[in-house]
């Protein structure tokens, strides 16, 4: 009797794993954008970056079967073979999925804008279910956390038929609704009232599947130690776009990771008080601590000593760094309704009816690449994401290779600024043994590029197919499959 049961449970365990194995069916919508679909794909002549930081290796074949990349060899000429793909890459790099770290699946209108940068409120956030998922795939990510729901059961379901083979899109790290305090910027977010509130939405949305949580601007120090508690009962990270909690005072209270570099740290700012967010918003203390100050100096030790990843967002403040940033792309315009598209250009530029900014904001950007250089020189983990929010003429896809781009003008090396936007997000999500770099039995999660990044950054931007789990996606038809759709649906 005990032999026949351990028998069932034996064969049971084989058949699931066997499940396991086997990508899952992938339905019309989504073969239409499969460019390679066997089982087994070698790509021959391809430069390679691994992601973890080592200078690129020219002339090498990557053999992907069943999903993984099982061998990263000396480049050679293969004979295509029965049920084979063998691709001939001179010319092209392959690089990593990007693992994008601060990727909404929503856009942000602010109604009746206008010429003079005037709106209407209330200011909404639509959710891009339709376009996003198709827009990151193009552009190279392959695993994403959408670091803020505003639809969290959508983002749950999108993230499930994803999954199951039933529409196009990356993996999914589904953030739960915004911990935010009494009053907030977006109207669709919840307003915790007190540390109970938080520990409840926690325990409600982890037990519907969210793997992650995100505080935001107004949220109190006991109730964002009360969410962080609750969620990692759970094994659940918790990061935070703050402003009414310091940087230090969130690393104190046992926060994962920290939004948008150093730009919203508040420790020093006029007229701080506890648990309010400060007029400047973060702004005055970027500006007042100097890169080896001991102000930073003290602040960059906390975070490395605590383990606290910071999360670079570099696009979505570009737009503020001066006049013909960033730089237009076609086939970013293309992807926009008109509505979004005119948007976009009186977001760009600014009126002369409007007051100069009281702090440059091109220094601003410039200090916080020094300080995410200096954080990860002492030892810390720097991830990386664009925050697609229609806002700093961010979209999603091509937001996450320009934030690469921007590592390297920050100083990075281009390999290095691949690791942090690829190996690094892996890290933090804890899923670096099967994600992030290219090497034999890992997911053959993938983006090939025409020319070489690691000479020329730009080229990230060329891509042409992304591998995810070992299925080949054609950039150019997921991008087409949204022209003129963002900012909609
Ligand atoms: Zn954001």
């Amino acid at each position: 009797m005990r032999l026949r049961t351990l028998a069932a449970i034996l064969v049971s365990v084989l058949l699931s794993l066997h499940a396991l194995a086997q990508s899952p069916e992938l339905s019309k919508t989504v073969k239409e954008f499969v460019r390679v679909g066997t089982p087994k794909v070698v790509l021959t002549h391809v430069r390679v970056i691994d992601g973890t930081g080592a200078p690129a290796v020219d002339d090498q074949n990557v053999v992907i079967e069943a999903g993984k990349i099982t061998a990263i060899q000396k480049g050679a000429d293969v004979p295509a073979a029965d049920g084979n793909t063998v691709l001939d890459l001179r010319g092209y790099t392959v690089m990593p999925g990007i693992v994008g770290m601060h990727n909404h699946l929503f856009y942000i209108v602010r109604p009746n804008l206008n010429s003079q940068r005037k709106y209407e409120q209330p200011v909404l956030v639509p959710q891009m279910t339709f376009s996003a998922p198709r827009l990151y795939l193009a552009g190279g990510v392959t695993t994403m956390r959408t670091t803020g729901s505003v639809e969290t059961y959508a983002d749950l379901n999108l993230k499930h038929e994803i999954d199951a083979g039933h529409l196009p899109g990356p993996h999914i790290d589904v953030t739960g609704p915004y911990l935010e305090g009494a009053q907030s910027y977006f109207i669709q977010l919840p307003h915790l009232n007190s540390p109970d509130e938080a520990r409840q939405l926690v325990d409600y949305w982890a037990d519907r599947g969210v793997t992650s949580f995100k505080a935001y601007m107004n949220i109190t120090r006991a109730e964002l130690k009360a969410a962080i508690d609750a969620a990692h009962k759970r094994g659940i990270k918790v990061t935070g776009h703050l402003c009414s909690v310091t940087y230090k005072e969130a690393v104190e209270l046992g926060i994962d990771d920290l939004e948008h570099g150093f730009f919203v740290n508040t420790q020093l700012d006029p007229g701080k008080k506890p648990d309010v967010c400060s007029d400047s918003a973060g702004e005055y203390t970027l500006a007042h601590m100097e890169p080896g100050s001991p102000e930073a100096k003290d602040l960059i030790d906390t975070l490395v000593k605590h383990h606290v990843a910071i999360t670079s967002t570099l696009p979505v403040f570009e737009g503020d760094g001066g006049s013909g940033r960033p730089p237009l792309r076609q086939q970013a315009l293309d992807a926009m309704t008109p509505e979004a598209r005119q948007d976009f250009f009186y977001l760009r530029e600014r009126p002369a009816s409007r007051p100069a900014p009281k702090i440059d904001p091109a220094m601003l950007f410039k200090r916080d690449m020094e300080l995410e250089r200096a954080f990860v020189t002492a030892g810390g983990l720097l991830i990386a994401g664009p925050d697609p929010t229609g806002a700093g003429d961010v979209l999603p896809g091509f937001g996450d290779q320009r934030e690469i781009e921007l590592l390297v003008e920050a100083g990075f090396s281009p390999v290095e600024a691949i690791k942090i936007s690829t190996l690094n997000g892996a890290t933090y999500l804890g899923r670096q043994t099967q994600i992030g770099s290219i090497a034999a039995g890992k997911n053959a999660d993938l983006v090939v590029v025409k020319g070489d990044p690691s000479k020329q950054i730009a080229d990230v931007e060329n891509v042409e197919i992304v591998f995810k789990d070992g299925v080949g996606y054609d950039s150019h038809k997921l991008l087409d499959s949204v022209r003129g759709r963002y900012g909609q649906y």
